[in-house]
């Protein structure tokens, strides 16, 4: 028996929903289905909510448009003209009691969690019926009488062994297909938290001892890096359930946190495999440990929101129980914390977590170490906001020597300063804080340096198109691929400037016809408008190559290489 998850993507559109029967339909063993609302109606729900909370009358636009993308999507699904009218039925009897739900909320102005949880219930509990009808000879289950959550420091957890056996209980005589809503719960909280479907397929799996939980989602399987951020990122074929974990932590969305425990608990491998092309093989998440193609890194994944909490001091050198009295006061108040490190002479600790959480962490830190800080010993708790988290995963850099040299030199060669770093002892990942402007550059350069180390990209911008720099840009097109085959050298030329005009793409520009697009497209440049651009940019491995003859440009240097810009001059007056 396999379970089969199917993100909000997968279940967004007529096609994809198409997509999916034929998925389930061509599995011949059991089945059990979960599903997320359609994609963009849980934010839909929550933003309807709040319209109507703030007495905002547009929230019924808002809602007849939820409306209406169900009877689309069940128009386009079921062809059958007497089962789509009873499903219709169905699923306007569920729009009925979700729009009476909206006008209370907008007469009283008031929208309680639980509320709120109601109202977002009916995502996954109109998809799940949508699909069930769409599966042939399914059955629909409701969730929320077998998944039961408990209150943890307001987060969503499921109870385990009360949630096991309602689900073995209640799912105990099931059909070859089963669809289930994800996300949806009953207990203390009601649901799993967004992007929560993934959990409730994990801890059905577990509990009916799956063969292999499926997250069907939008791409080809868990990448490299988050691929809206890399363009350049790939699928990995393999990952064991600790690599997963350490990037899903770290904020890799592909799959939710808490969905891997249940299943590694049990030895349920993971597939995930994509929806609009069921054809790729997907990544298989196992306990077994597997090199990935000859690098030591599997993976890199980022958290934007992170603040730094420092606590500093000399009086804390040597003292037993100061990490104890600052991770029991954080505990007691509820903060997660996501990233320690502390110098091994003991006077600093820094904590990383949650911009949000950070001004209680410091009233509650203060008032704990009030004593020390009032004689001295403890020095200021500070907190440094707006920063970002990346995590460099991976079971063999444990075996590899320099791999936090690389990292680091990576770093700092593009001129991005490294706040905090942290390595676990058991080796699988390294942890460095950065600013949150830096953040899209160092996991450029991370990723370059580390999956794409075949070859080296260079981003250069030609100032000057004079004899010697149109001979530059023609003797780098004609050499392109010398270069990459003998030297592992990619030359991406991403700017062209002469003294009027300036052409840029930071994805590179085609050389053959680059100088009539400079005439014709390019905008009014000045050096110094032109090396504003460089610096705004950002851009790794930049090389800035001045076949000019003039003192203006040759006066951009220092700032470039200020800026960890590299510079070549074919100026004599430089
Ligand atoms: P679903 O609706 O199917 O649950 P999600 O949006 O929750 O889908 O997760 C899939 C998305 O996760 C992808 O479209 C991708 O943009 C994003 N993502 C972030 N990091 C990664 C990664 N390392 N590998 C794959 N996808 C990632
Ligand atoms: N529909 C929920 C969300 O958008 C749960 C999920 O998709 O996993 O967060
Ligand atoms: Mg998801």
């Amino acid at each position: 028996m396999k379970v089969l998850k199917f993100g909000g993507t997968s279940v967004g559109s007529v096609d994809s929903i198409l997509s999916v029967k034929k998925i389930v339909e061509a599995i011949e063993e059991p089945v059990i289905v979960v599903v997320s609302a359609l994609g963009g109606i849980t934010d839909k729900l929550l933003k309807t909510a709040s319209m109507a909370t703030n007495g905002d009358v547009a929230y019924e636009r808002e809602f007849s448009e939820i409306v209406a993308r169900h009877l689309d999507v069940i128009q386009g699904v079921i062809p059958d003209k007497t089962k789509r009218i009873e499903v219709q039925k169905q699923v306007m009897a569920l729009l009925d009691e979700l729009g009476n739900i909206y006008k209370g909320v907008y007469l009283i102005n008031d929208l309680s969690a639980k509320t709120s949880d109601t109202i977002v219930s009916y995502g996954e509990r109109l998809s799940s019926g949508i699909v069930a009808a769409v599966l042939e000879g399914s059955r629909l289950y409701d969730a929320r009488e077998f998944i039961r959550t408990k209150t943890d420091f307001g987060k969503h957890i499921a109870e385990p062994d009360l949630t096991e056996k309602l689900i073995r209980e209640r799912l105990a005589d099931r059909p070859r297909v089963s669809v289930v809503p994800g996300f949806i719960a009953t207990g203390d909280v009601t649901n799993l938290g967004r992007g929560g479907s993934d959990y409730t397929a994990a801890l059905i799996a577990a509990a009916l001892n799956a063969e292999t939980l499926e997250i069907w989602t939008d791409v080809d399987g868990f990448m490299t890096a988050d691929p809206r951020v890399i363009s350049d990122a790939y699928v990995i074929d393999r990952l064991s359930f600790e690599e997963a974990m350490e990037l899903c932590n770290f904020g890799a969305k592909v799959v939710y946190p808490p969905t891997i425990f249940p299943v590694y608990h049990r030895d349920i491998p993971i597939l995930i495999k994509n929806t609009f092309n069921p054809e790729a093989p997907g990544t298989f998440i196992s306990r077994e440990r597997v090199q990935g193609r000859d690098k030591a890194i599997k993976g890199i994944s980022s958290i934007n929101n992170t603040c730094l909490v420092t606590i500093q001091g000399l009086g804390m050198v040597g003292v037993i129980g100061v990490n104890h009295r600052i991770f029991r006061t954080l505990a007691r108040a509820g903060i997660s914390v996501f990233f320690v490190s502390q110098a091994a002479s003991e006077n600093t600790t820094s904590i990383g977590l949650r911009n949000e959480d950070a001004d209680l962490a410091i009233a509650m830190l203060t008032r704990e170490f009030a004593p020390e800080i009032e004689i001295g010993e403890v020095g200021s708790i500070t907190a440094e906001h707006d920063l970002a988290t990346i995590a460099v995963v991976g079971d063999d850099m444990k075996h590899t020597p320099g791999i936090a040299g690389k990292l680091f030199g990576t770093l700092g060669r593009n001129g991005i300063n490294v706040i905090a770093c942290t390595q676990g002892a058991s080796e699988t990942n390294i942890s460095v804080v950065v600013t949150l402007e830096s953040l899209p550059k160092a996991i450029n350069v991370i990723h370059d340096s580390f999956f794409l180390s075949e070859y080296q990209v260079l981003n250069i911008f030609v100032a000057g198109v004079g004899q010697v720099g149109r001979d530059l840009l023609e003797q780098i097109r004609l050499q392109r691929r010398t270069l990459m085959a003998d030297n592992g050298l990619q030359i991406r030329v991403v700017g062209i400037a002469n003294s009027r005009k300036r052409l840029i793409d930071a994805e590179g520009i085609a050389l053959n016809d680059c100088l009539r697009r400079l005439e014709e497209e390019g905008t009014p440049s000045t050096p110094e408008s032109l090396r504003d651009e460089i610096l705004a940019l950002n851009i790794y491995n930049s090389v800035f190559v001045d076949c000019t003859a003039s003192a203006e440009v040759a006066a951009l240097y220092r700032s470039l290489l200020d800026h960890n810009v590299s510079v070549v001059a074919s100026n004599k007056i430089a």
